[in-house]
């Protein structure tokens, strides 16, 4: 040992990740060959001749073989119990079936299984990637299965496909009116209804059976399975209309070993009340399952694409007084200018709610917002798979010159907005590998390239999914990065992505991934 040799640790590590690239988002030490990790903390990081300090005869140590260590990814947007749900469900996604026949027989398959009457869920079909280009009838799924009633739920979740079992149970005629915001669409010949009912329905939620706790739970272990075989060791849970009734779902979730990841849920705007009688309060909970904010999606909630703007201020105000960070859910051009105009209002009132907002997607961002999108000093929670997913429909139709405002990672970090990933799933899946590939390469699922300039590297995307993800749940104090005394979330990859080209990414597995200090898979 020569003289400039670090004194030991005063107590050693429980564990000790070595021979590894670690890239810890640390501004005073940003790469480093070792994580010593005690108890559910980081201890520290150091270099590969430092293993001696920290090792002690109880220290159990991993190679990582020169491969990657990174923070656990963050998934900043999902809607989890609804991923456990669509996973009992039959699945109809564009790659699993091709055509309306495609369909009708892996739920001929799911009728075969299911007790005579019960309803069968499908998820996920999407026209736009069906040989038909439509959805499918209500008559062809009678075809499929006549005596259960089915739901076939559109990959958005935005709108699905009755069958008549389902359309009667749901008591809607051909006389029945369309709800606010929604429409119930009918065949144009008999007048009867075709079985797509576009937006929500009050009818239909009404006539689901809820889902009981076993089956939420195998929902979810199926879930888990997921995101730990992807690295994602944080969720955040979106749902317009969470409240306390999830809270609880969460809790006996994750208290029954279910749900391995730590998960901030933002409640719906309607949960204020309730949560305010629970005494739950901004960050209330613990470090697996926290309160992290309010989410505004009028138009999710409401069914109106355009909410008018003293509404959206009116709630914004009211959650921020509440003490509660703000999610604002933005579908377009205008509900992004209307969120910036909410978020401009509210500080107005209460200046200390400054950085207390979230843009939710955000998807179209004209460059004339950017400054604004700064100025609000709000975090954007993106989804780079909807790029690649839903990006070729938009490229069709792109204005020549607006193919950049898809998405705009590039100019979000040229100009300083702080931005995490996502996935939205179960809207698109869930995997964050395809995300970050796609924020980098902006190719669709065509292998057309998308606005090229607004392409991020992969550190860049794997920040925003790690450290991103942290300042969108507002726990950057504890998560997001590798050092002293954060929580010891980490997933080790197959390769050092500091010495990655970018048509590699695809090649990268993760290894294992640590919750609090535990391996949970590896
Ligand atoms: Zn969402």
């Amino acid at each position: 040992m020569n003289g400039t040799a670090k004194p030991p640790a005063s107590r050693s590590a429980d564990l000790i990740l070595h021979n590894a690239r670690i890239v810890t988002w640390d501004a005073e030490r940003p790469y480093a060959d070792l994580v010593a990790i005690q108890g559910d903390r980081i201890m520290a990081t150091g270099s590969r001749d430092e293993l001696a300090r920290f090792q002690g005869p109880g220290t159990r140590l991993i190679d990582c073989a020169g491969g990657g260590v990174l923070p656990g990814i963050n998934d900043a947007h999902c809607h989890p119990l609804a991923l456990a749900v669509a996973l009992l469900s039959v699945d109809c996604a564009p790659g699993t079936v091709g055509d309306i026949a495609g369909i009708g027989a892996a739920i001929r398959q799911r009728a075969v299984q299911t007790r005579e009457g019960e309803w069968i869920r499908a998820a996920h079909y999407d026209e736009y990637h069906l040989r038909e280009g439509r959805p499918p009838t209500a008559r062809e799924l009678d075809q499929a299965a006549p005596r259960h009633p089915v739901i076939l739920m559109h990959r958005t979740a935005g709108h699905c496909v009755l069958n008549s079992l389902a359309l009667k149970r749901a008591g809607i005629t051909r006389d029945t009116p369309d709800p606010p915001g929604g429409t119930i669409h009918h065949d144009p010949l008999s007048g009867e209804p075709s079985g797509l009912i576009i937006g929500r329905n009050a009818q239909v939620d009404a006539a689901l059976p809820p889902i009981g706790g076993d089956e939420l739970a195998r929902g979810m272990a199926l879930a888990t399975a997921e995101f730990l075989a992807h690295g994602i060791t944080s969720l955040q849970d979106t749902g317009w209309n969470n409240g306390l009734r999830h809270w609880r779902q969460w809790r006996r979730l994750i208290e029954s070993g279910v749900a391995a990841c730590r998960v901030s849920m933002l409640m719906g705007i309607d949960a204020l009340d309730e949560l305010r009688d629970a005494g739950l309060s901004m960050g209330a909970g613990d470090n697996h399952l926290r309160i992290g904010g309010i989410k505004l999606a009028l138009d999710e909630s409401t069914g109106c694409a355009a909410p008018p703007q003293e509404d959206v201020n009116r709630l914004a105000l009211r959650a921020a007084q509440a003490g509660f960070a703000v999610g604002l859910h933005i579908s377009d051009v205008p509900m992004l200018e209307g969120a910036l105009a909410a978020i401009q209002y509210v500080e107005r009132h209460l200046p200390e709610t400054r950085g207390r907002f979230r843009l939710e997607h955000c998807t179209l961002c004209p460059p004339a917002l950017l400054l604004k999108a700064r100025a609000s000093h709000a975090i954007v929670v993106a989804q780079p798979s909807f790029l690649r997913y839903m990006g070729q429909p938009y490229l069709e139709q792109a204005v020549s010159g607006e193919e950049g405002w898809f998405l705009p990672l590039g100019s979000l970090r040229r100009w300083g907005v702080p931005t995490a990933l996502s996935s939205d799933a179960p809207l698109v899946p869930c995997n964050p590998w395809v995300g970050i590939e796609t924020a980098v390469s902006r190719r669709t699922d065509s292998g057309q390239v998308l606005g090229s300039r607004e392409g991020v590297t992969l550190l860049e995307a794997l920040e925003m999914y790690t450290r991103g993800g942290a300042q969108a749940s507002f726990e950057a104090d504890r998560k997001g990065r590798i050092s002293a005394g954060m929580l010891a979330d980490l997933i080790v990859l197959d390769r050092d992505p500091v010495a990655m080209e970018p048509g590699e990414i695809a090649q990268l597995r993760v290894v294992s991934c640590l919750i609090g200090g535990r391996v949970v898979r590896g």
